[in-house]
């Protein structure tokens, strides 16, 4: 007999994993390694440790260590903010009247609002560790700079942020709270950089994209003794470090005795999702268990369901090594009146091959069905949910409502990665009906593609 189940499924802090998964030991189609852009030769641990931290290049290079031990330190951060809930969403299925079982697993339980602090922490003591001075980094909707501002904070290092221009002018506090936390935090294009100032010269008044940002902080790090840069998201490094929300959540589920059937989460670059879906997919492909596993992107910026599976560069400096991975193009920007974040070009690559295999979905959703649910989904559960975390609700509640039709008792897990404080302008647009869907077309999407390196 199933155990009652709580509200919260809380693990004890001695039941938080004591190792990250590493997806990639079980995977039989290795994601495709990062590429140097001129000679299109894998790129070696030396090539990358020009950019990144040597122990996050191992990391990011290692396709065999199935289990690498989180480093006690982390393990003490983490203690700060985790093991995070896994939430029943017994209101949520009390007010759509489903059969369906609905959990979430809730990242938003820290300042910095997000899933990012995980990785973040984990990158920061491995710059520390190097001993260098400082790491550079860019953010979009400032979630992640915030959680690289906090774990620089804690261990003593510079943290230097290129924070995308639309967002530095829409996002005032996103930038006091980083540096509150001793960030310098700069609007990106900048004329600190050669590249900033080529995209400025080209693109006068240019609000600035990921991409773009990405370069700068890349060249910063790269041009000054004593800095590496970090990335928030992507990376095989960052979902490695993300496993911790997955292996949480099947320890929450295996003490009740609990197995899902649907398993959902946003995709922007794909950390939250691989991070929570990792011990799952492990299991999947060990052939030892069978799960739905579906992302969800918004219809503005479709990497996945409309995205070409290929080689690309990660920034639109075009500075960056190149990863195979479902893409855009990386010229390509979401339209202006998307507000919902996920707005990166590409994809991680571990997921890009996972999808690619068929191990699992992809949908897209319109960011004013997505602000619905999210309005829903605050009035019955509480938490303000931030936009991209939406995208993930927004599937959830479709399942759950398709479960009400069937009358199947699925039971559907889902990521809520974070708050949406931050994201009251989005919300103020949706309330006053000033919030448009808009879809690319299949032209615009040529036109991206065609820009794509060519690499046989
Ligand atoms: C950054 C972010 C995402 C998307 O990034 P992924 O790498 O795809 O997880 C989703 N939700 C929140 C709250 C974020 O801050």
């Amino acid at each position: 007999m199933a155990k009652e189940i709580p509200y919260k499924i809380y693990l004890e802090e001695n039941e938080m994993p004591d190792s990250w998964y590493n997806v990639r030991a079980d995977m039989k189609n290795k994601p495709a390694p990062l590429i140097n852009p001129g000679t299109h030769q894998p790129m070696t641990a030396a090539e990358l440790g020009g950019v990144f931290c040597d122990d996050l290049v191992a990391q990011e290079l290692d396709d065999t260590t199935a289990y690498i031990p989180i480093p006690d330190e982390i393990r003490s951060f983490y203690r700060m903010y985790r093991p995070s809930p896994l939430v029943r969403a017994y209101c949520l299925e009390e007010k759509l009247q489903t059969p369906a079982k609905i959990y979430y697993k809730f990242e938003g339980n820290n300042t910095s609002g997000s899933h990012k602090l995980n990785s973040a922490i984990a990158q920061a003591y491995y710059a520390k560790k190097q001993g260098l001075k400082g790491v550079t980094t860019e953010t979009g909707a400032g979630q992640w700079g915030t959680a690289l501002s906090m774990a620089c904070a804690y261990l003593g290092l510079d943290c230097k942020v290129f924070m995308v221009k639309v967002s530095y002018e829409q996002k005032p506090f996103r930038r006091e709270v980083m540096r509150t936390y001793g960030a310098s935090v700069t609007p990106s294009p900048s004329s600190d950089t050669a590249i900033g100032r080529r995209i400025l010269a080209e693109h006068p008044g240019t609000t600035g994209s990921l991409g773009c940002a990405i370069s700068e902080a890349v060249e910063v790090a790269t041009t000054n003794e004593g800095y590496r840069y970090v990335l928030g998201s992507v990376l095989n490094q960052v979902l490695l470090h993300q496993s911790v929300i997955g292996l949480e959540t099947k320890a929450a589920l295996d003490k009740y005795g609990i197995k899902p059937d649907i398993i959902i989460g946003c995709a922007g670059g794909g950390s939250n999702l691989g991070g929570l879906i990792s011990p799952f997919m492990g299991e999947k492909l060990r052939g030892e268990a069978d799960y739905q596993i579906i992302a969800i992107e918004p219809a503005s910026c479709p990497s996945f369901t409309r995205g070409r599976f290929a080689y690309d560069f990660a920034d639109t400096g075009m500075i960056c090594p190149l990863a195979k991975m479902y893409t855009l193009g990386s010229n390509f920007i979401p339209s202006p009146n998307h507000a919902g974040g996920l707005r990166y070009h590409g994809m991680s690559p571990i997921l890009s091959q996972l999808y690619h295999d068929g191990l699992m979905e992809a949908r897209s959703v319109e960011q004013t069905s997505v602000f619905e649910a999210a309005e829903q989904f605050a009035r019955v559960e509480g938490i303000l949910p931030a936009p991209e975390s939406a995208h993930a609700i927004r599937a959830a509640i479709d399942e759950a409502i398709k479960c009400k039709e069937t009358g199947e008792e699925k039971t559907i897990v889902f990521g809520l990665t974070g708050t949406g404080y931050f994201d009251m302008v989005a919300y103020e647009k949706f309330h006053n009906g000033e919030m448009s869907d808009y879809i690319p077309t299949d032209e615009e999407l040529e036109a991206s593609f065609a820009k794509l390196p060519k690499v046989d």
